[in-house]
């Protein structure tokens, strides 16, 4: 079997696909309708307070004689001893955060137009894990 005719395919795949996304992500002109637009101006609307789901993968390891072990370090050393078993739980928790919302101004490059919209940033907290 040649394997080569098929990567070289979906390589080539990935990047229309690639490409097409960063396109249709950018904005279009109002004027022109062409997606060749340069941000110009970007101000501060609001801030709005938002809860951000977060979740976090516990591993351990549970023994039949019932002991259980959860440190990282202690993991490996389990995991070899007869009838230690894997188990996942999966934690989900909310952080707090901020969603800021700003006006953007644009340039056309095409038709040298300018105009506006809105996009919001969230601003999550960085994730602690312990
Ligand atoms: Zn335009």
């Amino acid at each position: 079997m040649d394997y080569l005719p098929w990567i070289i395919g979906f390589v080539l795949f990935i990047i229309v696909i690639s490409f097409l996304s960063s396109h249709f992500n950018r904005i279009k002109c109002p004027n022109c309708k062409k997606r060749n637009c340069l941000e110009i101006k970007r101000e501060e609307i609001s801030r709005q307070q938002v809860m951000f789901e977060e979740e976090e993968i516990i591993k351990h390891v549970e023994r039949k004689d019932g002991l259980y072990g959860g440190a990282q370090e202690a993991y490996a050393k389990l995991k070899s001893q007869v009838g230690a078993q894997d188990s996942t739980t999966i934690r989900k928790y909310k952080v707090p955060g901020e969603r800021i919302y700003y006006k953007v101004t644009y340039k056309c490059n095409n038709c040298s137009d300018t105009f506006t919209g809105n996009v919001y940033v969230d601003n999550r907290p960085p994730t602690v894990r312990g």
